[in-house]
């Protein structure tokens, strides 16, 4: 089974897109914060971690930069998933080590298509 971390302060946000991945199959643990997130991804490790960007203490760029140095993503595709998606930004978060940027407000189609790009999952057809 693919496990997946989702982060997100917002607590609708997390849900939703918990509850999408685990529609697909996908074992998913929530973080609600920077500081959780890299003490889970310190013990623990999954194919795929959702950051979201804007956080308290720690935004969700920084906790991929830390994660990439300390090398606490043991190969997990590590995701931006931020309501900001601005050539520029995108630039700036693939520069953090993203491997790909989710945009706000997600839908099940998007999850799905997400995870296909990122060969976690058979395209259909
Ligand atoms: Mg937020």
């Amino acid at each position: 089974m693919k496990s997946a971390l989702v982060v997100d302060d917002n607590e609708v946000n997390r849900i939703l897109v918990s509850r999408f991945l685990s529609k697909l199959g996908w074992q998913v643990a929530n973080a609600e914060d920077g500081d959780q997130a890299l003490a889970w991804m310190a013990d623990n490790s999954a194919d795929l971690v959702l950051l979201d960007i804007s956080m308290p203490t720690i935004s969700g760029d920084e906790v991929c930069r830390r994660a990439r140095a300390q090398r606490l993503d043991k190969g997990a595709r590590l995701v931006a998933y931020t309501a900001h998606a601005m050539p520029e930004e995108r630039e700036h978060f693939l520069s953090c080590g993203f491997d790909a940027i989710l945009v706000k407000p997600v839908s099940r189609q998007a999850v799905a298509s997400l995870l296909v790009d990122l060969g976690l999952a058979e395209g259909e057809g």
